[in-house]
């Protein structure tokens, strides 16, 4: 049933497209090198031209109360109608393409989008990207999990003035493998003990100066492994801090 529907897709196509685009018709198919002829004389099903991995996509929608349970309350530096579901595609540590879902301001939604096309079309893998909500806002538990979230109405770490996720301004990118560590060089989180030292090779990995550090330095974002003392290698959020 795929395959004819695709069938009819490159139909369809190639006639609305009329003379704008020479139509690719696949060739019959023939067995290729390495393969056993088929038994069936019934050609392979037409083949799109792109066979790759879809298109990074992204969609900025108004972000309902009922969707930030944990995450929003009244009294929160940002209101929630200020924020904005950012649901994008991202690229799997499982080599597939996936959608997630983020919550950021509505100032910094093209920031985002624009750093997360780039990441896609690298190739760049993030394990995980669920609201914190799914964890009931313990930022705990997301970086347990492995979990790339952005808004989170909480006090910075060891500190009582709000994070800057708690204004949508700040993003955390694969904890584990990016985590927090203290100016004594520890981290709060078992699986991310091997991950603590920059700069190091690895999947998902943030280290100084790389493509990703400069993908959020073009519009603006500051990575939090420059900070003096405790480096935070997940964090980056709009204007530093
Ligand atoms: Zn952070």
């Amino acid at each position: 049933m795929r395959r004819a529907a695709a069938l009819a897709l490159v139909v369809l196509g190639t006639v609305s497209c009329g003379a704008g685009q020479p139509a690719s018709v696949p060739a019959p198919a023939t067995s290729a090198p390495g393969q056993e002829a088929p038994q069936s004389p019934t050609p392979a099903p037409a083949t799109p031209t792109s066979t790759g991995p879809p298109e990074f996509t992204s969609k900025v929608s108004r972000v309902s109360r009922d969707r930030l349970p944990y995450s929003w309350r009244p009294g929160c530096p940002v209101h929630y109608r200020d924020l904005r579901l950012v649901t994008l595609t991202y690229w799997g540590f499982d080599d597939k393409p996936h959608t997630g879902e983020l919550v950021v301001r509505d100032t910094v939604t093209d920031d985002i989008e624009t750093v997360f096309e780039k990441l896609y079309d690298w190739r760049w893998p993030i394990e995980q990207m669920k609201l914190v909500d799914a964890f009931e806002a313990d930022d705990f538990d997301s970086i347990d999990a492995n979990n790339t979230s952005a808004f989170n109405c909480r006090r910075a770490t060891g500190s009582s003035n709000w994070s800057n996720h708690a204004y949508g301004e700040a993003i955390d990118i694969n904890p584990q493998q990016n985590p927090y560590v203290t100016a004594s060089g520890g981290t709060a989180h078992q699986n991310a003990k091997k991950f603590t030292e920059r700069p190091i090779k690895g999947k998902g990995v943030i280290n100084p100066g790389d493509k990703v550090v400069k993908a959020f330095a073009a519009v603006g974002w500051e990575w939090g492994g420059y900070w003096s003392g405790a480096k935070d290698y997940q964090h980056f959020s709009k204007g530093g801090g």
